[in-house]
């Protein structure tokens, strides 16, 4: 079953390539969370969507291994993960938290850089 059309949209707007390799072009709509034999609509939602090529989206369904670097990058994740868990874009070096209305918002995984980022006239130079 595929993805809305008003939500496919939305996904195309938020990623401009693969959030694996980069690529422009050939990219499907994947799920983060699998929906399943069943094709739960629940898992229809933005921050469960991204972008990925073909390839990478082919490789990750059929390869054990592949699918372990997925759910490393956030690419893939278990039903009992939540959609809010962070998702590497690759080519940019950034970690993102998807929202479900089809923005995102930077993860700062270091702390003290965050803090950094709050107070920035206390560290400058
Ligand atoms: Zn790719």
């Amino acid at each position: 079953m595929a993805v809305p059309a008003k939500l496919r949209k939305l996904i195309q707007s938020r990623d401009a390539y693969c959030w694996h390799c980069g690529m422009t072009d050939e990219l499907v709509v994947h799920h983060r969370i699998n929906r399943g034999m069943g094709g739960s609509k629940t898992l229809d939602t933005a921050a469960n969507l991204i972008l990925i090529c073909w390839q990478w989206n082919d490789v990750i369904e059929r390869h054990a291994e592949s699918a372990q670097e997925a759910r490393m990058w956030g690419h893939k994740l278990y039903g009992w993960q939540r959609v809010e868990s962070p998702v590497y874009d690759r080519p940019a070096g950034v970690w993102w938290v998807l929202q479900d209305d089809g923005t995102k918002r930077e993860f700062i995984l270091d702390e003290g850089r965050a803090f950094r980022l709050q107070l920035p006239d206390l560290f400058e130079g």
